[in-house]
């Protein structure tokens, strides 16, 4: 279904006041290229595979039973998913959607970069928000996660990503069109003071 402003001010209100939930967390799917050591879902992601997934039909059912606001959606690695732009899509018309994350390790940037553009394809009204997850400098980073290179994948796909946000801004702008699109990186594990000063004297040089 396609909404305008105005009757995205009265789904938003009547999901708000509603008594089912407006926000709805989504493991899009247990498959995942990483091994990170502090990872909740490991077991999961050890026994991944796709014929255990709900398929997109499945998933439409859902968002057919739900009145919602907010998505969210993590994994495993969301961006696995063939079909993610789809799943986006079926919960955008169905429940009515009007903000969305994806949480991911940022490895796929060329995957996520299309996904990204299929989805404001698709959903142009969209919210649409993508937290690349950051633990510590690079080699810690691969380290905690059991994927050499895995770090400078992340920020590739943070630098490219902030391209396409920065343009889609000047579009915005552009058109007076209501859309947004974000993306920035989750910071998983606090600093300690000695990575804080190595992080700031990086930054000077
Ligand atoms: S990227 Fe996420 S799902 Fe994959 S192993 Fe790490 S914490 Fe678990």
């Amino acid at each position: 279904m396609h909404r305008n402003a105005l009757g995205e001010r009265w789904h938003f209100l009547r999901s708000y006041f509603s008594s089912g939930p407006s926000y709805l967390i989504l493991f899009a799917t247990a498959r995942c290229n990483a091994r990170c050591r502090h990872c909740f879902y490991w077991q999961e992601v050890a026994d991944a595979d796709v014929s255990k997934e709900l398929t997109l039909s499945d998933l439409e059912k859902v968002a057919d039973s739900v009145s919602l606001i907010y998505l969210s959606i993590g994994g495993g690695e969301p961006f696995l998913r063939k079909d993610l732009a789809a799943v986006v899509e079926a919960f955008h018309r169905r429940s009515g959607i009007l903000y969305r994350n994806i949480v991911t390790n940022g490895f796929y940037t060329e995957r996520i970069v299309e996904t990204v553009r299929e989805v404001r394809r698709r959903c142009p009204r969209l919210r649409l928000k993508i937290q690349i997850s950051l633990d510590d400098f690079a080699e810690a980073h691969d380290a905690y996660r059991k994927v050499p290179g895995i770090y400078e994948k992340a920020v590739q796909t943070l630098k490219r990503l902030s391209r396409e946000a920065r343009e889609t801004v000047d579009w915005i702008r552009r058109t007076h069109c209501s859309c947004s699109f974000e993306c920035g990186a989750n910071c998983n594990v606090v600093f300690s003071p000695r990575q804080a000063a190595r992080a700031l004297i990086t930054r000077a040089r």
